[in-house]
């Protein structure tokens, strides 16, 4: 374990007094105090959570909770955003060992980019500045199986099928390849149609990468 919240926290509070002064320079865009972490750092930091929740390591639970609430119930600086599906078996949090404000959270059946989605990462990026994007896609994904086998489905479901199209052509019926091809499109789409996103990535270092999370070992894997 490598963090410090005694430490992180005056860095932080350190630095979001210096937003609110309005001596930090450069996005222009910003509101708030950041996660001073690169692109390439708040990346490590999830997986190394994840290294952690697979050994059966955990600290964030440990944290302490009530501080840790009381400074965020004002502000949030979360340092990565994670769009994820909703299934009930991808506890984003949980397997990234992360506690309250520090992972901005989407999330949605397929893991899809709609413009509501894609909006309220954008207001992630803006806003809070987070440093990393990851697009977590899962093993024995039920959007993507009912997609791939075009399944009659009641109500709105369906409207879910059309953004998950582009992956389950280029698999080829195959799941576990959709699963994996999906999230890279979907991390695509985030870095090219989004403005605001293609911009941080080039200005600040965002890094915007697909992931695919195994239900059973726990691992998440990166992708493109
Ligand atoms: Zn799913």
């Amino acid at each position: 374990m490598h963090r410090s919240m005694a430490g992180d926290w005056t860095r932080r509070q350190f630095v979001t007094g210096l937003a609110a002064a309005g001596v930090v320079a450069g996005g222009g865009v910003r509101a708030f105090g950041q996660s001073t972490l690169t692109g390439e750092a708040a990346l490590r930091e999830l997986m190394d959570g994840n290294e952690r929740f697979i050994a059966g390591k955990i600290t964030s639970f440990p944290e302490d909770l009530k501080i840790l609430k009381e400074k965020t119930v004002l502000k949030q600086e979360p340092f990565a955003a994670v769009l994820a599906c909703a299934d009930s078996r991808v506890p984003v949090e949980i397997l990234f060992d992360q506690s309250i404000g520090h992972v901005f959270v989407s999330r949605v059946a397929g893991n899809v980019v709609t413009p509501e989605i894609m909006a309220s990462l954008e207001y992630g990026v803006v806003a809070l500045g987070v440093k990393a994007i990851i697009v977590l896609g899962h093993t024995n994904c039920g959007a993507i199986s009912a997609a791939v086998a075009a399944k009659e489905v009641p109500g709105q479901i369906s409207v879910l099928y059309q953004h998950l199209i582009p992956a389950i052509k280029g698999a080829k019926g195959d799941v576990p390849l959709a699963v994996k091809m999906n999230a890279a499109y979907q991390a695509q789409v985030l870095r090219e149609s989004s403005t605001v996103i293609a911009k941080a990535i080039k200005q600040d270092g965002l890094k915007v990468k697909s992931g695919s999370y195994d239900l059973g070992s726990g691992k998440v894997t990166l992708g493109d």
